[in-house]
């Protein structure tokens, strides 16, 4: 989720520039560096599980009455497109404004009820996962794989039964901050404003969340996450996390991007590093270029936030399109190849092992050329083929690194389950019948 709106306070807050997508004009038609998909390609796209990690589709499900099936879909994540692109299984972002404060956990199961309805309209064609083995029977079924991520650890108002809860509704991962720090842990998107109260990472209740986390079995997601946070996440976490939608801040210094050490951090962890596919995130011209120009965003947004800050519900979109419409006007895509970029960077120093796909569909407005929707995986898979990886590794990279993760944080949450129990019974124990 890309989108930074406060309704009610009216700020903007961009965290990088917007560009239309497969919009005309010359300065946006693909360069020749974005390479053509080969056959093979997309027999490599047609057979594995290709897993992505973060689309922030619900808000259209819940808002637009938006249904994933219809053909003449325009969003970057739709079932026709999947199908031409070989994704087999999506994390779908269940994200709720910050400025929703007191309804945060109404609007999360609403966006968790869009979900489930689109399974419930669509059975035949669309089903809710839960595990690793249900991604690979449905895609074994050609039924496309629908699973849950809380983007934001607000969204669970400072309670664990409500976390618990989130999990008994299908979500299997949480990022701990979203752009903003809430109670129990800080957030990059805020770290350096001073009005905010910071906790010099997480706090105690914030490790408490990760522990119960690891024990029911939710992943943990350090994306948007301060540095300080990620560092006290991975100290405390029993399981492996995943960075669901981040890419390398050795190529593109945002602080939504992971340095090396964190990479390799993540590695040792045996976690999975999503890439993320937003332009000012994977190319540092564009990072330039969109924080230049965001006073004057604010200026051609703000209108229309003012116009829909009554009703943000059905704002949502109105206030999308008119961030793309700006991009179009103002911001050049960057090439292809600064995608590849990051994955290659990222392998490089955290091994093959430990990437993934975190696309951020639907929550960008931009991407580099050639990535328009979730149908162009396969020139993922052509720009990794030409930079030498071969099918196994880049199969790995694809999903299953990430389903391997989903296996081990379903054994670690089996097991501290075994612990918690006995230990439970050792408490409360054999009836004392000492004093008799
Ligand atoms: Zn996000």
């Amino acid at each position: 989720m890309r989108l930074h709106v406060c309704l009610f306070c009216t700020v903007l807050v961009i965290s990088g520039g917007v560009i239309s997508l497969g919009q005309g004009g010359s300065e946006n038609r693909p360069s020749s560096a974005t390479p053509q998909i080969s056959a093979r390609a997309r027999e490599i796209a047609r057979r594995a599980i290709v897993i992505d990690t973060h689309a922030d589709t619900p808000q259209w499900m819940v808002d637009g009455a938006y249904d994933f099936t219809h053909p003449s879909n325009t969003q970057m994540v739709t079932l026709s497109r999947a199908h031409q692109g070989g994704l087999k299984a999506e994390f779908f972002s269940v994200w709720t404004e910050p400025s929703y404060v007191g309804h945060f956990e109404e609007r999360t199961l609403d966006l968790i009820d869009s979900v489930r309805r689109q399974t419930e309209r669509h059975p035949q064609q669309i089903a809710m996962a839960s595990t690793a083995a249900d991604i690979r029977r449905l895609a074994a079924e050609g039924r496309f794989a629908a699973l849950m991520g809380v983007e934001g650890g607000h969204a669970i108002n400072d309670d664990l039964a409500v976390l618990r809860d989130y999990y008994r509704l299908g979500v299997r991962y949480m990022t701990l901050t979203w752009s903003n720090t809430n109670d129990w842990a800080d957030s990059s998107g805020d770290i350096n404003d001073p009005k905010v109260q910071h906790h010099n990472g997480l706090t105690d209740f914030g490790r408490q969340v990760v522990a119960e986390m690891n024990r029911i079995g939710m992943i943990v997601d350090i994306s948007h996450v301060a540095d300080k946070t990620f560092w006290d996440a991975i100290a405390t976490t029993k399981a492996p996390v995943i960075a669901s939608h981040s890419a390398a801040r050795a190529l593109t210094n945002v602080p939504r991007d992971m340095t090396d050490d964190m990479l390799r951090a993540v590695a040792k962890n045996g976690g999975v590093v999503q890439v993320n596919f937003y332009s000012a995130f994977v190319s540092q011209q564009s990072a330039d270029a969109s924080k230049a120009l965001s006073a004057e965003e604010k200026k051609a947004i703000d209108p229309v936030i003012a116009e829909w800050k009554n009703d943000w519900v059905h704002g949502y979109p109105h206030i999308d399109e008119a961030q793309r419409q700006f991009a179009a006007e103002h911001l050049k895509r960057p090439p292809f190849s600064a995608l590849i970029d990051h994955f290659d960077h990222i392998i490089k120093v955290a091994g093959i092992d430990h990437v993934g796909l975190g696309s951020d569909w639907d929550g960008i407005d931009s991407a580099p050329e050639g990535m328009d929707s979730c149908a162009d995986v396969p020139r993922i898979i052509q720009g990794l083929l030409d930079r030498g990886y071969s099918e196994p590794q880049i199969r790995k990279v694809l999903g299953e690194n990430t389903l391997r993760v989903m296996i081990e944080v379903e054994r670690v949450a089996r097991e501290l389950q075994r612990e918690s129990d006995s230990v439970e019974r050792a408490n409360s124990g054999p009836p004392d019948h000492s004093h008799k």
